[in-house]
């Protein structure tokens, strides 16, 4: 078991953590190398399973959606599993399969925008790119890498107010003309042919030099602001960063589940497609879950009853009641930063809490000495939702949805407070210690 963190120790390592991942498979491949150097063993899909208790164990699909296991060494018909969820996708841009195009010499890249993106806040930003590449190699084979360019290669930059007086009034973006990042200006000569896959090539060469890759086929690449994650404000009270939805929560989930008892079992999902439904192979509405816990626990019956003895915490971020737009709240239920998780409710079902799961959270944050909020939606507007309903409708957990409140939730740079992810990682650690409280 880890020690549990320090909060200085824990933003530490949020901010290296969403540094270091600027997509759903950087974040993966973060939480691999962490489980890794815990000791977690990684369980191969195509491979036959043999899980033993007491073990430690993880499993990633399309190199973007991780399960972390720990096989507690007491019955999980006694114990049932403590799940927690997050998602490790972000809204961005990414790169159109063709994405060259040449204007006035200028290279630009056709993007696609990926989830509800807030795009105004893309304008004048230093964006890189990074993502996945499958290539070809020189014995017929394909196989796939993650690149990252790190430096700032790319640009959107805004039309002059001189040629748009109207602006501060009436901008409204269009996402197939206005946000087209301008990569690089070409030399005059006519014959140059610019190529996005050649350019891929190069760096892929250039970050790994043992590379046989001959020709890249394939890639899913995205931009992103290469501005680093920091915290902010007089007091340092806040954190700025993109991407906090959600990989704040995938971290927080990541380190509770690093701390938690080795008794009893825990699971970790984060998965990608969060910001476009979930429905893939590897998101939460595709069958990996299921599929995980049917290689656990073959026997219909006893997977049944498990479940029912288990409880999920969906954690994802909530919105802080924004002093410039308070009437967007409703008036009891306006979350602050720094004030501890938020309970989401929605009798609708946007949000997978019901009066038992929330008291559930209630309780274990009293334990824990965490304060906790609330939130619900105003009547008058329609609610966000996220992968806790749709993991309880799938596998039939009582689940509950939680997070940190932010600001500019899918803005290129959101708003934590500094001690929200701590305090959802230490009430996460409580859960993760509880198997007895799960029986209602
Ligand atoms: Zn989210």
């Amino acid at each position: 078991m880890t020690p549990i963190l320090s909060q200085s120790e824990f933003n530490d390592g949020l901010l290296d953590f969403l540094r270091a991942s600027p997509t759903a498979f950087h974040a993966t491949e973060n939480i691999v190398n962490s489980l890794t150097a815990a000791g977690f063993t990684r369980l191969h899909e195509a491979d036959a399973w043999q899980l033993v208790p007491g073990k430690r164990y993880f499993c990633v699909r399309n190199d973007s959606s991780v399960i972390a296991f720990v096989f507690g060494k007491k019955d999980l018909l006694e114990t049932g599993i403590r799940f927690v969820g997050a998602h490790t996708d972000s809204p961005c841009l990414k790169v159109k399969p063709q994405p060259e195009l040449v204007r006035k010499n200028y290279l630009q890249l056709g993007v696609e925008v990926y989830g509800g993106a807030l795009l105004a806040p893309w304008f004048d930003r230093d964006l890189s790119l990074a993502g996945r590449v499958t290539y070809v190699t020189p014995q017929n084979t394909i196989a796939s890498a993650l690149i990252n360019f790190k430096t700032p290669i790319a640009t959107i930059p805004s039309l002059a107010i001189h040629l748009d007086r109207e602006v501060n009034n009436s901008r409204s973006i269009n996402p197939q003309k206005d946000i087209v990042p301008v990569l690089m200006q070409l030399p005059p000569e006519k014959s140059f042919n610019p190529s996005f896959k050649a350019l891929l090539l190069t760096q892929l060469k250039h970050q790994i030099p043992a590379t046989d890759a001959a020709k890249i086929l394939n890639y899913e690449m995205s931009f992103y602001d290469t501005q680093p994650p920091t915290l902010i404000g007089y007091q340092q009270e806040f954190i700025a960063s993109a991407r906090l939805d959600n990989l704040l929560s995938c971290y927080t989930g990541m380190q509770a589940i690093l701390c938690s008892d080795p008794e009893v079992s825990s699971l970790l999902i984060c998965t990608d497609h969060e910001e476009v439904g979930s429905t893939s192979c590897c998101g939460a509405n595709g069958p990996m879950l299921q599929q995980f816990l049917e290689r656990l626990l073959p026997d219909g019956e006893t997977l049944a009853r498990v479940i029912e003895r288990s409880l999920m915490i969906s954690a994802d971020n909530a919105h802080g009641v924004h002093p410039n737009f308070m009437d967007k709240h409703d008036e009891n239920h306006g979350p602050l930063l720094n004030q501890g998780p938020v309970i989401k409710i929605n009798n609708n079902q946007r949000y997978a809490t019901t009066s038992e799961t929330g008291a559930f959270f209630q309780w274990i944050s009293e334990k824990a000495q965490v304060p906790v909020q609330t939130f619900v939606t105003r009547t008058d507007l329609a609610c966000g939702s996220t992968i806790g309903p749709i993991v309880a409708a799938n596998i039939g957990v009582k689940t509950i949805d939680v997070g940190v409140p932010t600001f500019a939730m899918h803005s290129i740079r959101e708003l934590a407070g500094v001690a929200d992810a701590h305090y959802l990682y230490r009430a996460l650690i409580e859960f993760y210690s509880h198997p007895s409280s799960l029986v209602f």
